[in-house]
């Protein structure tokens, strides 16, 4: 499962100069990782560098050293550790970064991950990038500080719908139990990450559920966000986070998508499944991934085509 596991820990250890990179559109699973394996390597007094590749959603801001997180300029012949990134694309700007004069080290949870590093530490099975980055900090022999936990728990937490989806296991929970013995404040956390929707939020959430739309007997719901229902309610992309859960928890519901509308002819699209479609597998065929249950793909046309072709794709895939 995972090509060269030792030589990657080897590889850090001899290395005084470590960057990390995260993703696009980052998530809670990224920000949490990168953070938290930043704090962990400074602890063996190496010199790190968390590279931002995209603006830091706002509901993660309260992370400890969220700062450390900084646009540095890359330069070749380095070792770079790539974090909860399913392919290249997801590195945005960075992506060049990616070339046979560094080292990678690709950690990561997706089941769609295309193995682009020299050392790819890839486990499916994984509910959160951030319990790999937990085992590896552990084998480190580094202890875990409360603001390491702090991170890891809020990786683990957002990817798993606060511990519900079935990637959750014993050994997340274990995980969990461990970072929770350092001491960090759990009710501050689920607060901050779950209780502190704006206004704003609220009132783009109440605009995009009155969009809905249902096809196949009411197993596919399908919800939209546009440019103009932005600018109406105050709101920005990244306060769409929590809309598709929602789609998704009506009972008749299988499969939720969201369209959230970037550019005229650029939609992100979203989706989730309950129990039993793939929703990676149907986003690979316009060039996304993501899990069995959570996964995501931009489609290049106008909003009232690409849910046509992402409700086709669906049913086709059914
Ligand atoms: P979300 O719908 O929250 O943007 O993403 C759900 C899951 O799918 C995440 O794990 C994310 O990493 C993955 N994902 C979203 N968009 C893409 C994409 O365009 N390509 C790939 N490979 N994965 C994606
Ligand atoms: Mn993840």
């Amino acid at each position: 499962m995972n090509d060269f596991r030792d030589s990657a820990i080897q590889k850090i250890l001899d290395s005084n100069e470590i960057y990390i990179a995260s993703h696009v559109n980052p998530d809670g699973d990224n920000i949490g990782s990168i953070i938290a394996l930043g704090l962990a390597l400074k602890k063996l007094n190496k010199t790190i560098k968390v590279i931002k590749t995209d603006e830091i959603p706002s509901d993660y801001l309260f992370l400890p050293n969220i700062d450390m997180i900084q646009p540095y300029e890359i330069t070749n012949g380095n070792l770079f550790i790539v974090l909860d990134c399913g392919d290249i694309d997801r590195l945005g700007k960075y992506k060049s970064l990616v070339s046979k004069d560094n080292t990678i080290i690709n950690i990561d949870h997706h089941v769609s991950n295309t193995r682009f590093g020299t050392f790819n530490i890839i486990d499916d099975k994984a509910a959160a990038t951030g319990e790999l980055v937990y085992d590896l900090i552990v084998d480190l022999g580094i202890e875990i500080d409360k603001d390491m936990a702090t991170c890891l728990y809020t990786a683990i937490s957002t990817d798993t719908g606060s511990f519900m989806y079935d990637s959750v296991t014993d050994k997340t929970h274990e995980i969990i139990a461990a970072l929770i013995r350092t001491g960090i404040d759990k009710s501050e956390i689920n607060i901050e990450l779950y209780q502190s929707r704006s206004i704003e939020r609220t009132n783009l959430f109440i605009d995009s559920f009155s969009t809905l739309k249902t096809f196949y007997d009411d197993k596919i719901a399908v919800v939209r966000v546009t440019q103009e229902m932005l600018k109406k309610a105050n709101a920005k992309m990244e306060d769409t986070e929590g809309i598709i859960s929602f789609i998704r928890d009506i009972n008749c519901v299988e499969v939720a998508c969201l369209l959230k509308e970037n550019k005229e002819h650029e939609i992100k699209v979203s989706l989730r499944s309950k129990k039993f479609v793939d929703v990676s597998r149907i986003c690979s065929a316009f060039n996304g991934g993501g899990h069995i249950r959570a996964a995501g793909c931009t489609i290049y046309d106008n909003i009232d085509n690409a849910e046509n072709l992402i409700v086709e794709q669906i049913i086709n895939m059914w």
